[in-house]
C-alpha cells in the first residue's frame, strides 16, 4: 500500500521557512508534492498576505529567489516533489480559474514551462484549484499529459470530456459507493488509481482545520480494505500544531503496516 503526501498553494507568497515549519521530521520519510502555482495573483484569499489582497497583479515564482532557491535545494534531496497548480489561481466571476478561466490550455502549457525552467523540476501532475475542473479545463490537463490529483473530483460522464474509458470507470465508482454503503450525496475518496486513454487520477483525503484524525485514520483504513492507496493532501498556510498533530498520528497508524511505502505522489500513478 502507497502512502503520499500533497501540499497546496507553494507560489511567490510562501517563505521556505512556512514550509519548513511545517514538514521538517517528515520530509525526511516521505516526499512531500508541493502544488505549486506559477504566478500567483495577489487577491482576497487566506493563502495569499493581506498586503496583496488588492494588487491584482500576478506574481511570478521566480520573484522569490529564496524560495526558488530552497525549492531547488530540497528537489534533488527529495524532499519534495512539484506539481502544477493553476497558473494564477485567480478567482473569475464564474468560477475557480480551471473552471472559467478563458484559457486553460495556454495556462497549463506557459505554467508547465515556468516551473520546468525556474525549478528544473520533473513535473507530471496538475492539482486543480480548489479542486475544481470544467469539461474544458480536464481536455486542457488531459492534453499536456499530466495525471490529477484532486479530492472531489466529478466521474460522472456527463461531466467529463467524452473517452471510452468515462464510463467503466464511473460503474467502478458507483460499485464502490454501493459496497460501501454511501448514497450519491455522501462524501467519498475512490481508493484506486483510475485510468483514462491519456492520463489517470487519484483521489486525497483532505486535512483541513475540520478534520479529525478518526475521520483520516477510517479514510485510511477503507482504501486500506479495497486494496487501494492513500493521500492526504494540506495547505501549509493552515496547518497549525493541532493538524500538524493529526499529521503525524496518521502517518505513525500507517507506518505500523509494514506492507505500507511512503512515496512520492507521482508514484501513486505508477503500476506498482
Ligand atoms: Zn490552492
Amino acid at each position: 500500500m502507497k502512502v503520499a503526501i500533497r501540499d497546496d498553494d507553494t507560489c511567490y507568497f510562501t517563505a521556505p521557512a512556512d514550509l519548513e515549519r511545517v514538514y521538517r521530521g517528515i520530509w525526511e520519510r516521505i516526499p512531500v508534492c508541493l502544488a505549486t502555482i506559477p504566478r500567483a495573483m495577489g487577491y482576497r484569499s487566506p493563502a495569499v498576505p493581506k498586503a496583496f489582497w488588492e494588487s491584482g497583479e500576478a506574481f511570478a515564482l521566480e520573484r522569490n529567489p529564496e524560495l526558488v532557491s530552497a525549492l531547488r535545494e530540497w528537489l534533488p534531496a527529495r524532499r519534495i516533489t512539484i506539481a502544477l497548480h493553476g497558473y494564477t489561481h485567480e478567482d473569475f466571476p464564474g468560477g475557480w480559474e480551471f473552471q472559467a478561466a478563458p484559457d486553460p490550455d495556454r495556462r497549463v502549457r506557459d505554467g508547465l514551462a515556468s516551473l520546468r525552467s525556474t525549478l528544473g523540476a520533473d513535473i507530471s501532475i496538475f492539482v486543480p484549484p480548489h479542486n475544481a475542473l470544467s469539461k474544458q479545463g480536464m481536455a486542457a490537463v488531459r492534453g499536456a499529459g499530466l495525471n490529477l490529483l484532486g479530492s472531489f473530483l466529478s466521474f460522472h460522464p456527463s461531466r467529463r470530456p467524452f473517452e471510452l474509458r468515462t464510463v467503466p470507470n464511473w460503474w467502478r465508482v458507483q460499485r464502490f459507493r454501493a459496497r460501501t454503503g454511501r448514497t450519491r450525496h455522501d462524501p467519498m475518496i475512490f481508493p484506486r488509481v483510475l485510468r483514462y486513454g491519456r492520463h489517470a487520477e487519484f483521489g486525497c483525503h483532505s486535512l483541513i482545520p475540520g478534520t479529525t484524525r478518526e475521520a483520516l485514520v477510517k479514510g485510511f483504513e477503507e482504501a486500506r480494505a479495497f486494496g487501494g492507496d492513500f493521500c492526504l493532501a494540506t495547505h501549509y498556510w493552515e496547518v497549525d500544531d493541532r493538524l500538524r498533530g493529526i499529521l503525524e498520528d496518521v502517518l505513525a497508524h500507517a507506518a505500523r503496516y509494514t506492507d505500507v511505502r511512503f512515496v512520492a505522489a507521482e508514484e501513486l500513478f505508477g503500476e506498482q
